[in-house]
């Protein structure tokens, strides 16, 4: 029996996980965690029989911490994640990670942590999960370039002007993905592709200008790599999470999954377009961010939480969102190197100095 704990639980992540595990064999759920859906967390109680059951912040730091865990989904949503990634390399679990916002804001720390206690994460994310099967069983030196697929997501053809009039229910509807309301607006931003780069950048130790991002509106290929010979192989596979989510819970394996099979046919044709940043200043944001490096991936984490925590209270505009994480970067001055402890601490100061921008 192989015994997973849920960071996370009753969020999208978290609820296709559990879909996954009750057709697997051999894998049972020793633990849950959920931020404040009681309701469903009861649920899921019933039907698992987990071990520890824990609720909130510090129920999230414990459950982090169970010994009997053999593998750690970590799906919460947020940097608030880190500890949590910390932890579980700390006892040399196998990471599953959801969690990209850890990666973005800690990417070189837990680089180092992975390396000293030998841990490896597999990733969850579709793109990097796409990436990680790619490459497996290859010589990183065979590989030349790695090509990040994005929807482009729902306003892909917008003018920037009429960007400015976008309702919290626009960006709600995702074209090709059913995913949590935080990372729909990431996506619609798409602040979520400046993540995903950094987060691939950290995983699969490819520096940032071998990292292509192609918009794919039918987000059929979820992403791929080209080799040294010129050579690409991509991953495809329907719009639905439990296939990477599978994958990472049983890899090196392949086991049957309840996930429709895609027909190429019915799907017609895969199409490719440039990024047009114009549009996108979060996208851009994030790749300035992340060349910078040091603390400055916290603030443009803890600045875009906070912000589109505001946009989907209705307080703000969608396109107060790269302002205010604009803001929040121009007044910091990264620090090289952070340890954990500072990249706490400007994480929780930015998040008050955007509170108080709005
Ligand atoms: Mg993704």
């Amino acid at each position: 029996m192989i015994k997973i704990s849920i960071l996370g639980s009753t969020g999208s992540i978290g609820t296709s996980a559990l879909d996954v595990v009750s057709h697997l064999k051999n894998f049972k759920i020793i633990g849950l965690s959920a931020n404040k859906n009681i309701t469903l967390l009861r649920k899921q109680i019933k039907e698992n029989k987990p071990k520890i059951v824990a609720v909130g912040r510090d129920g999230l730091k414990n459950i982090s911490l169970i010994k009997e865990a053999d593998v750690v989904l970590i799906a919460v949503v947020g940097s608030v994640g880190l500890t949590s990634l910390v932890n579980a390399i700390k006892l040399k679990k196998r990471i599953a990670l959801a969690n990209k916002e850890s990666l973005v804001v800690a990417g070189v720390l837990i680089e180092k942590l992975l390396k000293k206690y030998s841990v490896k994460i597999i990733p969850v994310d579709s793109e990097h999960s796409a990436i990680f099967q790619c490459i497996d069983g290859r010589n990183p030196k065979e590989l030349s370039k790695v090509i990040l697929t994005a929807s482009g997501g729902p306003f892909r053809n917008y003018s920037y002007k009429k960007l400015s009039a976008v309702t919290v229910k626009d960006v709600l509807k995702h074209p090709t993905w059913k995913m949590g309301r935080k990372i729909t607006v990431d996506s619609a931003t798409l602040i979520n592709k400046g993540f995903e780069v950094i987060e691939a950048h950290h995983l699969f130790g490819v520096p940032y200008s071998k990292i292509e991002v192609v918009i794919h509106p039918q987000s059929i290929i979820h992403s791929g790599v080209e080799f040294v010979d010129g050579s690409i192989i991509a991953q495809m596979g329907r719009t639905d999470m439990r296939l990477p989510i599978q994958y990472a819970l049983t890899y090196p394996e392949r086991k049957i999954s309840t996930v429709k099979r895609l027909d190429l046919v019915k799907v017609g044709k895969l199409e490719f377009f440039k990024i047009n940043p114009r549009n996108f200043p979060c996208f851009e944001l994030a790749l300035s961010a992340a060349k910078i490096s040091g603390t400055m991936p916290a603030v443009l984490n803890a600045a875009n939480e906070i912000a589109v925590g505001k946009f989907l209270e209705n307080k703000i505009d969608f396109l107060k969102i790269p302002k205010l994480i604009e803001r929040a970067m121009k007044k910091h001055c990264s620090v090289k190197n952070p340890l954990l402890e500072d990249i706490l601490q400007v994480d929780s100061e930015t998040r008050k100095i955007v509170e108080e921008m709005i």
